[in-house]
């Protein structure tokens, strides 16, 4: 109030006494000062249109300024969450055309925020309005006719969202004047928008990365000479790859915006965010998802043409579409809307990672004329925060335009897509996807159906088996073998043509009918994909048929048949739990269902152990790995076996198979100081599925002499770059330079640590040294070390392993891929549980060998092996040397892999022999990746002999403790279920992992 009486906020004051229940119209005029800042602020004038060179200013309705304190697009300066929620509140309590509600909160519990403007009569229409587009978006049952009355009655939805990426600060700001503008202004443009289509408006989707990038931003304003803070967590879990999360939708925002969209079915999502100059309208370069609609693409192309025309007519430069992203891989934010049938597109605007207004050089990559830029950016000029607001807002106000005059065929569009979603059973198929009735693994099957569930596909269960033709297997690699057996013309057709023989669905099992208006998700979700090697190189990742990746069994059903079958619509799935038979011991199946771990962590005072064999009991027979459990309380067990969906069998028969203690480790899992995003895709199952670790930082490892007294398992997860750099970036961390930099909340940094995040009093150092040594005796005194893709060069360029080698590919292209692996020791415990085979998710590297330094010649080199040298006849033929007789040359000698890593020749020299460790003591391969031609089952891999037959998962022993290296990653984006157990096998076994191996032959 006292800011009043200076007059500095004066309109603040004179508004208060305002409101939208007065009914007089308020009048408008010039806010000349916020128009004089936004011309101040502006570099260039070819940074700006007449949407957005001013601000009215209305008589009833607070500007920006009058809140905030400042204009959007001021310099140097951002707002907090609460502080921009809290502008959209006022709006809505001062403007009819204004409404907000909550759409949920972040891990950290901060709100996210709808915004809905529209004309007052459109606002009061609103559940109409809603229940027309649902109607729309599922219109079984609804004829042309009455979808056409519908579409006439309807209006479009514009939704727009700022910050999923928290360093990309402009957003937020821009959408607060967006608002503002689309409510109060009187143009016919604004108009148009305001009666002809619903704006809603989600100005933060990452509000716990927000307001930590407020803190990090502000506090570097305060201190221009200490250097800046690292964002070291963005959100509460992950960074960059919150906007990778629609497949697995394991994080709060993505749970809470998938929600908000399948309640409104905005026709249009658009996600605002900043990286190339100085605007990227998506359309993308292709290959595009190969399951949407076609429709949508034509939607993408035209809509981000419409924009760039009006943009560049009025002498805006750097705007631009199509090189940038693929649009391939349905794990981004606005996939939501793409793979729902509505439209998700992006913009990327000139960001300066705050508001900073600074000169910025271009690149000539940057800056050429191609055909999709033909009006470029320049080489050099100053970009400020508003010539980002000028950008993304009249962009983004040319496509609300373009939405509200074209509602009609937008909204008849939106009905087609839904429609032929629902025509694709009978259309182009297949009929339906099944998830059989048998899956070993019923609880990993439930999780899969009801993330499917959760985007809205329909699950329904077969009440009787049922036989059909047409299926597939999901999760088949190498399935030209088939073509071979086949005459060409009929190889050359569609796999679904070919006859297929009668296959048995049996009753109970689950069905997705593509019948249904989500059927392109599920499709999508549940097929296979291949990424040609032809197309532009990939944005991410090329694979990830789910069913593989949560090793649940999928069949692809291409009888229409199916349709007709009588089944039941299913809520939420629980897999059935609890405890047949009588007997004091209990025996679990290890079929490595992810809740087997809950269980274990969950009865931390009940005695387990694991089976070292397989063994039979009362005719059932059970898997090495299986838990026995002695003694134990039976309604204890039985209440956990039936939350958890675990099947137990009690019996009193007495058993011979060795077993040994299934312990309940102190695990630890790392971070760095630099980027967490990795282990956050390892911290989310873990707490999911309430497996307990504590969260260490590497500069923490780095002073804890005695890790072993403290922890049993400490984790690595993908940290760094991999190879020599990645190394030294681990080992050196954030440079020693200057004094200490606390990361502790502050008056400064309120938003810094938060409860399940880290603090500490110095950032600076990383791992060094003394943390590897630190490492390497946590592992001699019996600690497991699990380390992860890049970071598996830390414990064997650190000198903890004998006999493995780890390197990056030469020229393999894996940019994330389903391949197949094989168990290959089936008596480590760390394959307890699973069967042969396993898909698992790769990327890049990095390429493990074990033993290649003793390993003797292979079957394709040497000893007679090819390739021969130049001599007599053809390739095949036998070399004849001149002037003695012919002696034929040595049968090459044929070795697995397996046998050949190992392999010591006879005639290995004594001293090389001595410094082979014993057996006990050699790495044992554990999984590893399949042949080059079964390898891949989506995506792509070009040079894929690099890997092929290869290690995927060694666990080495060191001292009385064991590494274990991962070429895969298991846990990865809320979509790896299937890989899950091999961690959580090596941490309960961490102190038995010897068992199944070469007995003991050193003390
Ligand atoms: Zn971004």
């Amino acid at each position: 109030m006292i800011r009043c009486l200076l007059g500095a906020l004066l309109s603040l004051c004179f508004f208060a006494a305002n409101s939208f229940a007065q009914a007089n119209p308020c009048s408008l005029t010039d806010h000349m000062e916020y128009t004089k800042k936004i011309k101040e602020f502006t570099t260039e004038s070819f940074f700006s249109t007449e949407l957005v060179d001013h601000l009215p200013l209305s008589a009833c309705v607070p500007p920006p300024d009058a809140s905030l304190h400042h204009i959007v697009g001021a310099p140097n300066v951002l707002d907090y969450t609460k502080d921009i929620n809290a502008y959209f509140r006022l709006l809505a309590s001062k403007s009819p055309r204004v409404r907000v509600w909550s759409i949920g909160t972040s891990e950290e519990a901060r709100e996210m925020l709808v915004a809905a403007v529209s004309d007052e009569a459109n606002l009061s229409k609103l559940d109409r309005y809603k229940e027309i587009t649902a109607r729309l978006a599922d219109p079984r049952g609804l004829s042309d006719a009455e979808a056409q009355k519908l579409i006439a009655e309807g209006k479009p939805i514009y939704w727009a969202d700022g910050s999923i990426h928290s360093p990309e600060t402009g957003a937020p700001e821009m959408l607060m004047e967006l608002a503002y503008r689309l409510a109060v202004e009187d143009t016919p443009f604004i108009q148009k928008i305001r009666r002809d289509s619903i704006v809603l408006i989600t100005p933060i989707v990452e509000t716990d990365g927000h307001d930590r990038m407020v803190d990090i931003y502000m506090q570097h304003k305060k201190h221009p000479d200490l250097p800046p803070y690292p964002l070291v967590w963005w959100g509460h879990y992950v960074a960059h790859d919150n906007n990778r999360d629609n497949m697995g939708v394991s994080l709060a925002l993505s749970r809470n915006m998938l929600k908000t969209f399948l309640d409104w079915h905005p026709t249009v999502m658009h996600d605002l965010h900043e990286s190339v100059p100085y605007l990227y309208i998506m359309t993308g370069t292709g290959p595009y998802n190969a399951w949407l609609d076609p429709i949508v693409i034509s939607e993408w192309q035209e809509m981000a043409y419409h924009e760039i025309e009006e943009m560049t007519k009025r002498g805006v430069i750097g705007v631009w579409t199509h090189g940038f992203y693929d649009g391939w891989a349905p794990n981004y934010l606005l996939s939501i809307a793409n793979s729902h049938n509505s439209i998700g597109r992006f913009y990327e605007t000139f960001g300066n990672g705050g508001a900073d207004t600074r000169v910025r050089m271009l690149r000539p990559p940057d800056t050429n004329r191609e055909w999709y830029r033909p009006n470029p950016p320049l080489p050099k000029v100053k970009w400020s925060a508003r010539d980002n607001t000028n950008m993304q807002e009249s962009a983004i106000l040319f496509g609300m335009n373009n939405v509200a005059s074209n509602g009609q065929k937008f909204l008849n569009n939106f009905y087609l897509k839904s429609k032929r979603s629902v025509e694709k059973a009978r259309a182009e198929g297949p009929a339906a996807w099944v998830l059989p009735a048998d899956d070993p693994r019923p609880a990993e099957q439930a999780s899969l159906l009801n993330l499917l569930q959760l985007q809205g596909v329909e699950v329904q269960r077969l009440e009787k088996e049922l036989h059909v033709t047409g299926v597939q297997s999901g999760q088949e690699a190498g399935s030209d073998k088939e073509k071979s057996t086949e005459k060409p013309d009929v190889a050359a057709r569609p796999k679904e043509e070919k006859k297929s023989p009668e296959a048995v669905i049996p009753a109970g099992s689950y069905v997705v009918r593509m019948d249904q208006p989500y059927s392109r998700l599920a499709d999508m979700f549940l097929d296979t994909q291949y990424y040609s090697p032809r197309d532009p190189r990939s944005y991410d990742d090329t694979g990830w048929t789910l069913g593989a990746l949560r090793n649940v069994k999928t069949t692809r059903v291409t009888d229409l048949s199916i349709l007709n079958a009588a089944m039941q619509k299913m809520g939420r799935i629980d897999s059935p739990g609890g405890i047949d038979g009588q007997g004091k011991t209990f025996l679990i199946q290890h079929n490595t269902d992810n809740t087997l771990a809950t269980l274990r962590f969950r009865l931390t005072g009940v005695s387990m152990e694991a089976a070292e064999g397989s063994f039979e009991a009362d005719g059932m027979k059970f898997k090495a790995g299986a838990f026995v459990i002695r003694n134990a309380d039976r309604a204890q067990l039985e209440k956990a076996a039936k939350d958890l969906g675990i099947k137990v069998h009690a019996t009193n028969t007495s058993l011979s198979v060795k077993t040994h203690p299934l312990a309940v480790p102190r695990v630890a899992l790392v971070h760095n100081w630099q980027n967490t995003q990795n282990d956050g895709w390892f911290r989310i199952p873990m707490e999911e599925l309430k497996v307990p670790y504590t969260y260490v930082a590497d500069t923490w490892l780095r002073e804890t002499a005695n890790l072993r007294e403290k922890f049993d398992v400490i984790i690595l997860p993908p940290m760094g770059g991999g190879g020599p750099a990645g190394l030294s970036a681990v080992v050196r961390g954030l440079p020693m330079r200057g004094d200490p930099r606390p990361w502790k909340n502050s008056a400064e940094t309120p938003n810094f640590a938060a409860p399940g995040l880290d603090s500490t009093a110095d950032i600076r150092g990383g791992l060094g040294y003394q943390g590897l040594a630190n490492l390497e005796r946590f592992v001699r005194e019996g600690g497991l070390l699990i380390a992860v893709q890049t970071s598996a060069s830390l414990p064997v360029a650190g000198g903890m392993t004998e006999m493995v080698n780890v390197s990056d590919a030469r020229s393999m292209q894996a940019p994330g891929s389903v391949v197949l692996s094989t168990i290959d020791d089936k008596k480590s415990p760390i394959t307890y549980g699973y069967d042969e085979k396993l898909y698992v998710y790769f990327r890049q590297g990095p390429v493990i060998t074990v033993g290649s330094n003793f390993g003797g010649p292979g079957a394709e080199e040497g000893l007679g092996g090819a390739p021969r040298s130049s001599g007599r006849g053809t390739a095949s033929d036998p070399d004849v040397i001149q002037g003695r007789l012919y002696e034929p040359p040595e049968k090459p000698v044929k070795r697995s892999a397996h046998e050949q890593e190992l392999y010591v020749p006879e005639d290995l020299p004594e001293f090389a022999r001595w410094a082979i460790p014993p057996k006990d003591q050699q790495p044992r391969v554990v999984l590893r990746f399949a042949a080059e031609k079964d390898l891949l089952l989506s995506g792509l891999i070009t040079g894929g002999n690099e890997i092929a037959e290869k290690p995927a998962v060694v666990d080495v022993p060191h001292g009385k403790g064991h590494v274990v290296l991962f070429a895969n990653n298991p846990m990865w984006r809320g979509e790896t279920m299937g890989s899950y157990f091999l961690v959580f096998n090596a941490m309960l076994n961490f102190d038995h992992l010897d068992a199944g191996g070469a007995a003991v032959t050193s003390p």
